[in-house]
């Protein structure tokens, strides 16, 4: 029986994962579950948001479905994502962007799949407060070595983009594209402004792309992506971006296929795979039944499909398609003409139509 490991988080977290949870042990296909908390619960039992034992369990199963996380600010913890991402070498976020019938959208059809490279960039969290000891050190070296007057009260944050991870995720996208017979690989990038990181990022792209020659390959600016994103969505296909540009861009494909809370997620490494949501902990709405629990339930699909339960991931996939087109269970952020549907009636829902 496979073994997966359950960190339900928090905010809106423990009520999607409870839903999930029902929904993939009604499809009676054998798996176990390890429950963990992290995030703001296990602040509480046990003084860290992400204590050793939860990635030991994610070590020992190799395959994860956890909710939404939220790092408290000023609490001297990063960011639980990113360290779960960086610990386990999850250096690729999948977010497949596909419009089932009957949701609204401004399209009629959307099927794009954004690759973001999930372990450098900004989020390296290599910052230099104003006015501290270490931005003042940082201002002597760069107007030594650049002649650049960085003023007193500017905050500065690093940008590390290498090599070895561009075309880590890069070949990720094309042998992704290859194996999913997709037609087309978009690289975005800004390398005209920052030309030592993005420049780097987009020459290892054009390098890998000489060896994928039988799928399609356009690199184009960032800025220009998500205007092409807003007004001809289907010119795209697999899209494969650095860590920042690939954040804000699948919430603007999340929002082609009918918000964040349709918007399913994975984690993928050579070793393990987490499987979470692309939205956030939404504490507006967290423990009010009110919270969307698809985009959770499609992270499980992609789960089941990791393991190799495949025809378990398409009943799933079918029922989630059937109680989207029926149109009669759906929560507020589905702007449903009736009466909205809290978490627990979608996913029951979702039960009935297995
Ligand atoms: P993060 O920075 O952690 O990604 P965020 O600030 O981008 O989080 P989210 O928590 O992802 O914000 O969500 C933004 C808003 O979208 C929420 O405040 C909520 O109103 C709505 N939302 C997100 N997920 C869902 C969901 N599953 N169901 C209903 N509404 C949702």
């Amino acid at each position: 029986m496979p073994t997966v490991t359950l960190i339900p988080g928090d905010g809106i977290g423990p009520e999607v994962a409870a839903a999930t949870r029902r929904v993939v042990d009604a499809l009676d296909c054998g798996i176990e579950w390890e429950v963990h908390a992290a995030g703001l619960p296990a602040i509480e039992t046990h003084g860290s948001p992400l204590p050793e034992h939860v990635i030991a369990s994610i070590v020992r199963n190799k395959v994860a479905l956890k909710g939404p996380v939220t790092t408290p600010v000023g609490t001297g913890f990063r960011s639980i994502n990113v360290v779960l991402r960086k610990d386990l070498d999850l250096f690729a976020s999948v977010r497949p962007c596909h419009l089932y019938p009957g949701v609204d959208s401004r399209f009629e059809s959307i099927d794009i799949v954004v690759i973001r490279e999930n372990t450098e960039d900004l989020y390296e969290g290599i910052e230099f407060e104003q006015n501290s000891r270490e931005q003042k050190k940082l201002r002597g070296y760069l107007k030594y070595m650049h002649g650049y007057a960085l003023a007193p009260d500017a905050g500065v944050s690093i940008k590390p983009i290498s090599v070895t991870a561009s075309r880590a995720i890069v070949q990720f996208a094309f042998d992704f594209a290859k194996r999913q017979k997709r037609r087309k690989v978009t690289l975005g990038h800004k390398a005209n402004i920052m030309k030592f990181s993005d420049g780097l990022w987009l020459e290892t792209g054009e390098r890998l792309a000489v060896d994928y020659r039988d799928v399609g390959f356009e690199a184009i600016h960032v800025d220009e992506l998500a205007m092409g994103l807003a007004w001809i969505p289907n010119d795209f296909d697999v899209i494969v971006l650095p860590n920042l540009y690939g954040d804000i861009i699948s919430d603007l494909c999340a929002g082609l296929i009918g918000g964040l809370g349709l918007a399913p997620g994975m984690n993928i490494g050579l070793d393990y795979a987490v499987f979470e949501p692309t939205h956030g902990s939404a504490p507006d709405i967290a423990g009010r039944g009110l919270a969307n629990p698809v985009a959770m339930i499609l992270s499980a699909v992609h789960m089941l499909r990791h393991i190799r339960m495949t025809s378990a991931a398409a009943s799933l996939e079918r029922a989630v398609e059937k109680v989207l087109a029926d149109g009669h269970h759906r929560t507020a952020d589905m702007r449903p003409t009736r009466e909205p549907a809290t978490t627990d009636e979608v996913a029951n829902a979702i039960i009935e139509a297995l």
